[in-house]
């Protein structure tokens, strides 16, 4: 694997306001990174430094193997892709596309050709000689893809370039630069605050906290072995419900305080008293008849969608998602299983996953 773009150490103050703090990541060439984290994590801050928009204020960034620290964001020859699509307005698809070529010097002709070339690519064949007010949203997306396709550049930058768009178009377009990126063989590197764009289209996703990084991994991997109570609670829908608890003192049962105090087998062996917090994920979760039931909850109000059901307990403590219609009510006592095996547990203290 080569590394593409490679950030060692890297700070980013805002005058006292510490952004990025001591950053390390590798992204290897040919591979789509999502970043993803809570608004105001740093994420656009990182993208926007290995742009060149930001200037770091420690450490070394590199692209291709070349240091980058100081180099302006045009000879960087990456390209960023921006919800707000920055087109021309005065401007056909055709020139909007070609725009950079023309501004680099590539003769009309040329441009004009690779312009096609692009369009052919992206879908725009028949749009070329459109204005963007005549396109619609997902089409000037594409004008936008087809305006950092053209350069050819080492990395695809992406800023949240869907969030203007409609639910489903969101998906239909996840897919189009995804299949672009794998057609193109190109690096990309993807911010997004929804964890399921992020899960869905990247190979990596790093997921950022106040300027670190809490996780880098593939996205199935985060999503069963998270590191830390927040990767746990952060990659996931519904949100992971999290149980205050003690280990028994046989060492081998689970004591949900948080619910009540009911006792459940672990099927492995921990520190007896460790003061601990069970990470429950909501679709794991099985409404159960008495006998086989691992605790029991009240029910607060039950809400549906049709296609699934939300539980949750009265007192708001956990959350089950299950796809059977029931007809559970508010106020009803349920007994709830969970296999031992898909309890996640944090250290009460440090929060870290323990293994
Ligand atoms: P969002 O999802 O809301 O876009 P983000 O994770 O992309 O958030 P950044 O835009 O990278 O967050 O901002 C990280 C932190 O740096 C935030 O607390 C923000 O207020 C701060 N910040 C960003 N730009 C500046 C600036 N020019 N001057 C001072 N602080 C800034």
């Amino acid at each position: 694997m080569t590394p593409q773009i490679e950030l060692q150490n890297v700070d980013k103050h805002y005058g006292a306001f510490h952004a990025l703090k001591d950053i390390d990541l590798v992204i290897e060439k040919g591979s789509f990174v999502a970043l993803v984290g809570p608004s105001g994590c740093g994420k656009s801050t990182l993208l926007r430094s290995i742009a060149g928009l930001e200037s770091i204020t420690s450490g070394t960034l590199k692209i291709a193997g070349n240091t980058m620290n100081g180099v302006p964001p045009r000879k960087r020859d990456v390209a960023m892709v921006f919800q707000s699509y920055a087109l021309y307005p005065h401007m056909t698809v055709e020139k909007n596309l070609s725009y950079s070529l023309r501004l680099k010097g590539t003769p009309r002709e040329q441009a004009r050709k690779r312009a096609e070339e692009v369009a052919a690519t992206t879908g725009l064949t028949n749009l070329l000689s459109r204005y963007p007010r005549q396109l619609s949203g997902g089409q000037r997306q594409r004008v936008a893809m087809g305006r950092a396709i053209i350069r050819d550049p080492k990395a695809f930058l992406f800023d949240e370039p869907l969030s203007n768009l409609d639910a489903s178009l969101r998906v239909q377009m996840r897919k189009e630069i995804r299949s672009l990126h794998d057609r193109l063989g190109a690096t990309s590197v993807y911010v997004t605050h929804d964890q399921i764009e992020a899960m869905t289209m990247a190979d990596h996703v790093v997921v950022m906290r106040d300027g670190i990084i809490e996780q880098h991994g593939k996205p199935l991997d985060l999503y069963d072995f998270p590191a830390n109570r927040f990767v746990g609670g952060f990659i996931g829908t519904p949100a992971m419900n999290f149980i205050e608890s003690t280990i028994g003192a046989d060492g081998a049962t689970l004591m949900l305080d948080g619910l009540g105090g009911e006792t459940i087998a672990l099927g492995r062996k921990l520190e007896p008293g460790r003061a601990v917090v069970a990470g429950l994920r909501p679709e794991f979760l099985r409404v159960t008849d008495e006998e086989s039931a691992s605790f029991h909850v009240e029910l607060g109000p039950v809400e549906s969608t049709g296609s699934v059901n939300y539980l949750s307990s009265i007192d708001q403590k956990l959350t089950i998602v299950q796809s059977e219609r029931t007809g559970l009510k508010a106020g009803d006592r349920v007994g709830v299983t969970i296999d031992p095996k898909l309890i996640h547990l944090f250290d009460a203290s440090t929060e870290q996953r323990i293994v």
